[in-house]
């Protein structure tokens, strides 16, 4: 059955697993051709790829570039738009988090995160807006985080650049206001995902319990990652964000930080 994002393409970031592969099924669901990236096992990846074209019937391709090198992110726009044809949505999604307080935060992995999570996002995007302008469409879209709107304690780097990225959103979407290109973030609260598995470890160590039984605490503890909603996202629930950015109807949505975090930032 034809879906509304036939003859579209996307290359996501970051989408061997998680978020960034949720958004890849949602929008192959819609007939979309998809370019993953990201790290992980050959087979999984290819698995998650054949998987794609398979469920959906839509061509599926995957590109191995590293997010924190700079020359890797804009060749592997140059690979999408030649195996693709084009690329017309971009999802900057990879990312990367480290708990310590600001004070003990290696120097190093600072350096990394503001390459993947902030850096990246700007090579990618500088080297998509050109075409997408000559089209007069396209759709950047961020995935940020709470974090970009209020900060976590012991996640100094994560907060700083999931608020530069939703700096970096609101320039771009300003810059493109009066064309068919739209620039977006989407703002989850916590998901069940690798990223986020260790801050829910953390709490069960700290409480010397098995995980499975601090669940619902670590859900409705008050501070720091508070989700009044009392339940974890879903994948699922983030992508269909994305799928709404992509369609007709989200075409006048600009620089918007698009909250799916379970009233976390209604406070
Ligand atoms: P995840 O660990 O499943 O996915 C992260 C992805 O980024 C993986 O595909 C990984 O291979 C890729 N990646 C990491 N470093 C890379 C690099 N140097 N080069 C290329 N790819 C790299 O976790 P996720 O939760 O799906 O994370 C996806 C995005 O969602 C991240 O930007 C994260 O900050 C954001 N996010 C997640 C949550 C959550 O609760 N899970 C909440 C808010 C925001």
């Amino acid at each position: 059955m034809p879906g509304f994002l036939d003859g579209r393409t996307a290359l996501i970031t970051g989408s061997t697993s998680g978020l960034g592969l949720g958004y890849a099924r949602a929008l192959a669901a819609e007939g979309c051709a998809i370019m993953l990236n990201g790290f992980g096992e050959a087979d999984a990846i290819e698995e998650a790829r054949a998987g794609l074209e398979s469920d959906f019937g839509v061509t599926a391709l995957y590109n191995d570039a590293d997010m924190r090198m700079p020359d890797q992110v804009t060749a592997m726009v140059d690979d999408a738009t030649d195996r693709l044809g084009k690329v017309d949505i971009l999802i900057n999604n990879a990312g990367m988090q480290h708990r310590a307080p600001a004070e003990d935060f290696p120097p190093e992995i600072w350096d990394d995160m503001l390459a993947v999570n902030l850096s990246a996002p700007f090579h990618a995007t500088r080297a998509v807006l050109p075409q997408m302008k000559e089209r007069d469409w396209g759709r950047i879209i961020n995935t940020a985080s709470t974090n970009a709107l209020v900060a976590s304690p012991n996640i100094v780097g994560y907060t700083a650049t999931k608020h530069g990225i939703l700096g970096m959103t609101k320039a771009v979407a300003l810059e493109t206001a009066r064309t068919g290109v739209t620039c977006n973030a989407i703002c989850p609260g916590t998901v069940r995902t690798g990223l986020s598995e260790h801050r829910i470890d953390t709490y069960a160590a700290e409480r010397g319990k098995p995980k499975e039984d601090v669940l619902q605490d670590y859900l409705e503890q008050k501070e720091p990652y508070h989700q009044p909603m009392s339940r974890f996202i879903t994948i699922e629930e983030i992508a269909a964000a994305a799928v709404y950015l992509c369609s007709d109807a989200g075409a006048a949505m600009r620089g918007a930080a698009f909250t799916v975090d379970g009233g976390w930032t209604a406070r």
